[in-house]
């Protein structure tokens, strides 16, 4: 590389570290010393598996949350729609654990869908609105907020999220009779 574009690279490279890491994804936007989107993603998961009788219930819903945020979690059709019918029986139907496991049974056999494109912006509030806090109360709720913001976000989807909750319902039933 000749010297002067060794100095422009170092340069360049310099400024990105002074700028922090912006997540293409979600829009988290990290400054240097702190954690980026992914890095707060595994602190979450460790300290739920770490310390479950504080954060587990909260467990499902931030991983709705954030899995609905990330392309790389809903590139599957069954994977996107595991997690937005997650968040909608999180916030429309109460968290019913009957829907919740209709749900899962409906997915294990495959259903054909078909998905969307997904939202350029997926929600005002991303994984950093639930870092750092401890206290489980205010946790569970911090979550619920990011939560709603990403099913906010997929207003768009949620007639398709309805209607496949609906016939997982009915698919479920019609099997156990
Ligand atoms: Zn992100």
């Amino acid at each position: 590389m000749p010297p002067q574009h060794q100095l422009c690279y170092s340069v360049l490279f310099m400024a990105a570290i002074a700028a922090g890491s912006t997540c293409q994804d979600c829009g988290l936007h990290s400054a240097p010393n702190e954690p980026s989107c992914a890095e707060l993603r595994d602190l979450l998961l460790a300290r739920d598996f770490e310390q479950p009788a504080s954060y587990w219930r909260y467990h499902r819903l931030a991983i709705d949350a954030y899995c609905v945020q990330h392309a790389a979690y809903v590139e599957s059709a069954k994977s996107f729609a595991a997690h937005l019918c997650g968040l909608c029986i999180a916030m429309e139907m109460g968290n019913n654990e009957a829907a919740m496991r209709a749900l899962q049974q409906w997915l294990s056999m495959n259903p054909d869908l078909d998905k969307p494109a997904l939202p350029k912006a997926r929600g005002d509030l991303t994984i950093k609105h639930v870092y750092g806090i401890t206290d489980p109360i205010a946790y569970g709720a911090a979550v619920r907020e990011w939560a709603r913001s990403a099913w906010d976000a997929y207003r768009d989807f949620h007639s398709t999220a309805r209607e496949w909750l609906s016939c997982c319902r009915s698919k479920t039933r019609r099997n156990k009779s």
